[in-house]
């Protein structure tokens, strides 16, 4: 047997998250789903959900390691494998129509990884409940639906009980059997240098039952991926890269704890002509050199449909900004944003000849600007 955190891929101070990163990483590289009729990669899945079962267990892992310290796994150990004492198996489980059976630590830890698939809440366990992780989906909103707000229905890859076996991971008209080798226990005791210790049952690696004919569709591991749709209801006036939380809608817990959280992340689509700066949206408008010095009123397009008139006042000078108020975007907590007009002032490229004079003649009647700013 190698050492669990080589198997995988740890040093031996990682954290608890690294080793669950860990495993979740190579488990779904090895695993039988994903590796159909491959026995190598079933073999890497077994010695990884092993190494898991016992470093992602607080206790386990401390014995572990301290049996690593005394040389218990050293070349002289043989096959001894630590943990997977103290499970919970209740015999009177069986008999409930057969729908109810306990597939112990692999079962858990297929759950854990698959969200709750497989045997995920079955009785008689002392593990502790354990919440499911959180998901996260991507949404692209047009500029306008992101000020007016829209329900989407948005697919969520998750993982799921399977339909065919609906968990057990054995072939239609089939059971696990109780194992013969531990008798349902998942553990057998193994004397270790004259101590008992409770070693993870090596014929079915701790799941207690075995499943002699596999289910097709899921490759016996009782779980399938599944596309799920909720309907998603974005708030007008949400802005780019804010995220919406869904309570409950991650992947299912573990015996009985709570699902994760679905988390769908908004991006909002650039406008032509709107730019968005938190709650105020800004609109360049450009204006004639007359009508920026002798003043007017245009209607301008405002978010969200429709226009206004905007008065530009007599000696509007390039680059000013006038304020709209309330024709921003929508405030999440009510209310909007203000429209912020940005007049760009256009000098014609190309005059006719009678633009030319009346230009000439106009600046003929204009004081110096560089007397006053230069001197
Ligand atoms: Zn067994
Ligand atoms: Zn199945």
């Amino acid at each position: 047997m190698g050492d669990f955190y080589q198997t995988l891929g740890v040093p031996k101070n990682a954290s608890q998250d690294d080793v669950k990163k860990a495993f979740r990483k190579l488990a779904r590289e090895h695993h039988p789903d994903k590796n159909p009729g491959d026995k190598r990669a079933e073999e890497k899945f077994k010695e990884i959900s092993e190494a898991y079962e016992t470093l992602s267990d607080a206790d386990k892992r401390k014995h572990y390691d301290e049996l690593s310290r005394l040389g218990a796994f050293g070349p002289g150990a043989g096959g001894f494998r630590p943990g997977a004492g103290g499970q919970g198996f209740d015999p009177g489980m069986f008999g409930q129509g057969g729908a109810q059976f306990d597939m112990g630590d692999l079962g858990d830890i297929l759950g854990n990884l698959f969200g709750g698939g497989g045997a995920a809440g079955g009785r008689g366990r002392r593990k502790a409940a354990e919440r499911g992780d959180d998901l996260q989906v991507n949404v692209t909103l047009s500029f306008d639906d992101s000020l007016k707000g829209v329900t989407v229905r948005v697919p969520v890859d998750k993982p799921d009980t399977c339909d065919t076996c609906h968990g057990s991971g054995a072939k239609a008209g089939t059971t696990p059997k109780v194992c013969p080798q531990c008798q349902g226990r998942g553990s057998i005791a193994r004397n270790l240098g004259g101590f008992a210790m409770p070693q993870t049952c090596p014929q079915c690696h701790g799941a207690g039952t075995i499943i002699e004919q596999p289910c097709v569709a899921c490759s016996g591991s009782g779980v399938q991926h599944k596309t799920k749709r909720y309907a998603v209801k974005i708030p007008a006036g949400v802005k780019d890269g804010s995220k919406i939380r869904i309570k409950g809608k991650g992947e299912a817990g573990l015996r009985g704890g709570p699902a994760g959280d679905l988390f769908v992340k908004i991006s909002v689509e650039s406008d032509e002509l709107f730019e968005r700066r938190g709650d105020d949206v800004v609109l360049e408008v450009p204006v004639t050199i007359s009508e920026a010095a002798l003043g007017t009123s245009v209607r301008i397009p405002v978010p969200g449909g429709g226009r206004v008139a905007l008065k530009v006042p007599a000696g509007s000078q390039d680059g000013r900004t006038l304020r709209v108020r309330g024709k921003g975007a929508p405030r999440l907590k009510g209310g909007h944003g203000d429209l912020h007009v940005r007049l760009q002032v256009q000098v014609p490229v190309k005059l006719t000849k009678e633009q030319k004079q009346l230009f000439e003649k106009l600046g003929a009647t204009l004081p110096d600007p560089r007397a006053a700013a230069l001197g």
